[in-house]
Parts: C-alpha cells; sequence; structure tokens
C-alpha cells in the first residue's frame, strides 16, 4: 500500500532525512513519535510533496514516484491517494463547517455541490457534528475544529490519511473527542500515519511504531515492543521523558 525507500530531504545545507525507508500495508495504523525536529512532519509532508524530496521512492497505492524524475502529474496523482490533517486544523474561517468539507469534494474532485453536501453532511455526521453544519470555525472549539479537519480529509476517500500532531494545538480536556474520532475511523480500516505523542493512542490502535530521531528511523514495531520494551537508548531516553 504504502512502500518508502531512502527519502532524504535537507533544507540549505542541514539534512532532516537521511534515508527514510518504510512500509505501511492497507488498513494499518502506524504512529510516528521523535523528539522535536527529528523530522516527523517533513516526512509527512514528503509523502504528499508538500515538501519536495531530494532523493527516494515512494509508492502509495498504484503509484510509483522516483523523487528525482517525478513529474507534476504523479504528484497529483500522489495528492488523490492522500489527504491530510495538520495541527492547527487550517480551516477556511469564512465558510461554515459544511462547506469546509464540501470544499475539496468540489474543487479537488469536480463533485457536483448536491452531492458533496450530502456526502459532506453524512461525514459531519460520522465525527458527531450534525448540530454544527452551519457554525463557522470561530464558533467551534478547538476539538470541534479539528474534528471538521478530520472531516474534511475523509471526505476526499483518499487511500491514505496522513495526521500531522492532530492533537497538540488543544486544550487537555478536548483531546479526548478527537482521539475518539480518530480511534474510530481506524477501525474502519482507514490506512493511516499519524505523528502524536499520545501514547494511549499508539498503544491501543496503532499497528506499528516509528521512533524518529535525527532524520532516521532509529526503531520500529509493535506498539508493546517500541513504547514498552525499547531496545536502542535513544527510545528509552525519549519514552522517559514523555510517559
Ligand atoms: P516537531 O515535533 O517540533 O514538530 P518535527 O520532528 O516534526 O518537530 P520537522 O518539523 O520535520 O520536525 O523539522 C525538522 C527540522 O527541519 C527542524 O530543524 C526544522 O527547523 C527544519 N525545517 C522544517 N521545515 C523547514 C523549512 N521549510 N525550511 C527550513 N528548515 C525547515
Amino acid at each position: 500500500m504504502i512502500q518508502v525507500k531512502g527519502v532524504h530531504k535537507s533544507f540549505g545545507k542541514q539534512q532532516v532525512l537521511n534515508g527514510i525507508d518504510l512500509t505501511v500495508e492497507k488498513g494499518e495504523v502506524v504512529v510516528l513519535l521523535g523528539p522535536s525536529g527529528s523530522g516527523k512532519t517533513t516526512f509527512l509532508r514528503c509523502l504528499n510533496f508538500l515538501e519536495h524530496p531530494d532523493d527516494g521512492e515512494i509508492t502509495i497505492g498504484e503509484t510509483r514516484v522516483d523523487c528525482k524524475t517525478v513529474t507534476k502529474k504523479e504528484i497529483l496523482q500522489l495528492r488523490r491517494n492522500t489527504a491530510m490533517v495538520f495541527q492547527l486544523y487550517n480551516l477556511f474561517k469564512n465558510k461554515t463547517a459544511l462547506e469546509n468539507v464540501m470544499e475539496g469534494l468540489v474543487a479537488a474532485r469536480n463533485i457536483p455541490k448536491i452531492e458533496a453536501e450530502e456526502i459532506s453532511r453524512k461525514i459531519l455526521d460520522k465525527v458527531g457534528l450534525a448540530a454544527k453544519y452551519d457554525a463557522y470555525p470561530s464558533e467551534l472549539s478547538g476539538g470541534q475544529q479539528q474534528r471538521v479537519g478530520i472531516a474534511r480529509a475523509l471526505a476526499l476517500n483518499s487511500e491514505v490519511i496522513l495526521f500531522d500532531e492532530p492533537t497538540s494545538a488543544l486544550d487537555p480536556e478536548l483531546v479526548g473527542e478527537v482521539l475518539a474520532v480518530m480511534k474510530k475511523v481506524a477501525k474502519e480500516g482507514l490506512t493511516m500515519i499519524v505523528v502524536t505523542h499520545e501514547i494511549s493512542f499508539a498503544r491501543d490502535i496503532a499497528n506499528k511504531v516509528l521512533f524518529m530521531d535525527g532524520g532516521v528511523v532509529v526503531e520500529q514495531g509493535t506498539p508493546e515492543e517500541v513504547l514498552f520494551h525499547p531496545k536502542e537508548e535513544r527510545t528509552k531516553q525519549f519514552l522517559k521523558r514523555i510517559l
């Protein structure tokens, strides 16, 4: 489903990703952990070419690209295969919850408005926002805004959803409602890559946990292996700080 080989990325002289490999099967949930600056966000953004990797090969679904020779068409294809949920929601402030979810369907998928509206209502219902179709982001709590962000990603019906620290901007009492929605969609068999420090989510939901540091994957395995029986000293030190 997803295969990443040897992905490298530098910003100027700073090498941020130093050869990342990853395999994700359909329906798997992968959690990426690592200290600040270890390259987690950059890696997620490389998967859909929001950042252009310098080298490596990325396969998502049927689309395989060589980062050195990738074409615009291939990038568009990869983006169709991936939807992203951002830390700061990135909603359109002047659009309602319903319009935010519809936007991608109408603009990027060319789905007629009436149909897009029907799909969007169903997905907002699923994330528990049936009462908020017409609310603007400023009228929603952070947790509700992020659930609109998740609904927007779900609506696109992509093969993979990438979550970049989806709960880290939320007040602690709002984290649970967003994690609950993420758990629900994970259980429905969606393929997800999630950057998060929410260990309970990683423990309960992830099929695989990767610990990154200094632009490399230091250790990967089941949640049990990586979170509770880490082999590498760097993983142990990191977990000691956050557990
Ligand atoms: P955090 O947990 O703090 O979000 P992270 O593991 O996601 O960290 P990245 O955001 O991927 O780390 O950043 C890795 C390094 O790359 C950092 O040193 C960061 O300053 C640098 N970096 C990221 N994006 C850019 C950019 N657009 N231009 C220059 N440097 C960047």
